[in-house]
């Protein structure tokens, strides 16, 4: 498609544009009277209007029942989580007994690397990416400690080559190959946070499998921005927040995949607790834990139902438009948005670059050259919600659900100002 950076153009994409009504089932924040320019779906997704109802027949049913609203509730509180797995694992390419929804990310990480992370002696280091998002770091290292190993050691990370600013599937692919026997783990964010790349997870699991490691992915990033097929990939762990693509609200609950050849099994190393026992016999209060046959052998608490209410208020949007009708939108606006920002980056000449590789989601990372600070301090007095990381990057997330094509070229033009104020 022949772009043009107007108004009349992103309009006209607006008008063809198949998920435009959508943009009015959420909740937009404003900035001086008007609705802000919102590109931090990857951060915080917006509240979908929905979302209200689902607490409120929460709280109803409590108000009126009592703890028989465990049972008697119009969804029931003790099982409510497994409504979520259905439409989970449409999103995640899973099935659904290998999906549960419990706790918050990188409580949930932790909880895998119990059945995941099991060094021995001579098989025990972990590969991971350079500067991993940083709960990713601390939790590698704390359970390297645990272990009674040096995180030095045993942590190996890979690293980008001198001028790039993305990873390269076949240095990944010849690190597995060099750790070999020693390599007890693969284990990176899908999606990296910062420059925004898309990894091959398919080829990166099989390379693990094939050395005999365990792979997992922390799926922060992906869930909810693009195509996964975890099952069939035989990826064994992954874990992701469901408050990012997801708009499940701040700080929401994380869902879990762990792949049908570990399920079911007695002897799994697993921290347990009362919900991942057999609901069938689960309120004879046994001794012996028996676990479910299903990921939600993991879940160690009864669920915390109001925090999965927004969780399956947001996920019935998603069965109701499906990925595929995402992720054919956000391609279109990303690169939209990627063919405003090289038209004004020759306007401007030079003053930054976009670092996001091809292989990318939904989020196009800026390197700001020069002064970027004052820059993106303008662009939020002027009702774009962007996000700032150190040293000089602004990531942005047009994400497909709520923006418009007419938001990427207000935005373009603010950027426009923006530079052109600060050259002054
Ligand atoms: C957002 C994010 C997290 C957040 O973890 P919480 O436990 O939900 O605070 C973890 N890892 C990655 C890669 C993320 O992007």
């Amino acid at each position: 498609m022949q772009f043009q950076n107007s108004l009349a153009f992103a309009q006209q994409l607006d008008e063809k544009d198949e998920l435009r009504n959508y943009r009015k089932e959420f909740h937009f924040p404003q900035i001086a009277g008007k609705d802000v320019i919102y590109f931090t779906g990857n951060s915080l997704g917006l509240q979908p209007k929905m979302t209200q109802s689902y607490i409120d027949e929460v709280m109803n049913d409590w108000k009126e029942l009592g703890v028989e609203g465990h049972f008697h509730a119009n969804k029931p509180w003790w099982d409510y989580h497994e409504r979520l797995a259905a439409p989970l694992a449409k999103i995640m390419g899973a099935q659904e007994e290998e999906i549960s929804v419990m706790n918050t990310l990188s409580v949930n990480l932790h909880l895998l690397m119990v059945s995941f992370f099991r060094p021995t002696k001579s098989r025990y280091k972990i590969l991971c990416e350079e500067k991993a998002f940083p709960s990713d770091q601390y939790l590698l290292q704390s359970q390297v400690r645990f272990h009674g190993l040096n995180p030095n050691e045993t942590i190996v990370e890979v690293k980008k080559r001198k001028g790039e600013h993305f990873w390269r599937t076949e240095d990944i692919l010849a690190k597995i190959e060099e750790l070999g026997d020693e390599l007890a783990l693969v284990f990176i964010g899908g999606v990296n946070y910062y420059n925004g790349q898309v990894f091959d997870m398919q080829t990166i699991t099989q390379a693990g499998k094939s050395v005999g490691a365990y792979v997992g992915w922390d799926l922060a990033h992906a869930a909810g921005n693009i195509a996964l097929k975890l099952h069939d990939w035989e990826v064994d762990f992954a874990a992701w927040c469901s408050y990012k693509y997801m708009n499940s609200g701040p700080g929401n609950a994380s869902g879990v995949f762990i792949h049908q050849k570990h399920l079911g099994q007695n002897d799994m190393p697993r921290f347990e607790g009362w919900w991942g026992t057999k609901k069938e016999t689960r309120f004879l209060m046994k001794p012996i834990f028996e676990p479910m046959d299903t990921a939600d052998a993991w879940q160690i608490s009864n669920p915390p139902v109001l925090a999965l209410a927004p969780y399956l208020a947001s996920l019935q949007l998603f069965e109701a438009v499906g990925m595929e009708a995402l992720i054919k939108k956000r391609n279109t606006i990303v690169a939209y948005l990627e063919f405003i920002l090289n038209e004004i980056a020759n306007e401007v000449s030079g003053t930054f670059e976009i670092i996001t590789p091809k292989d990318r989601g939904c989020q196009l990372s800026v390197f700001l050259h020069g002064q970027g600070r004052p820059l993106f301090d303008y662009l939020m007095k002027q009702g774009v919600i962007a996000d700032w990381r150190e040293p000089n990057v602004i990531r942005l997330a047009p994400a497909p659900f709520y923006c418009s094509y007419e938001d990427m070229f207000r935005f373009g033009q603010l950027l426009k100002e923006g530079i052109l104020a600060q050259i002054d």
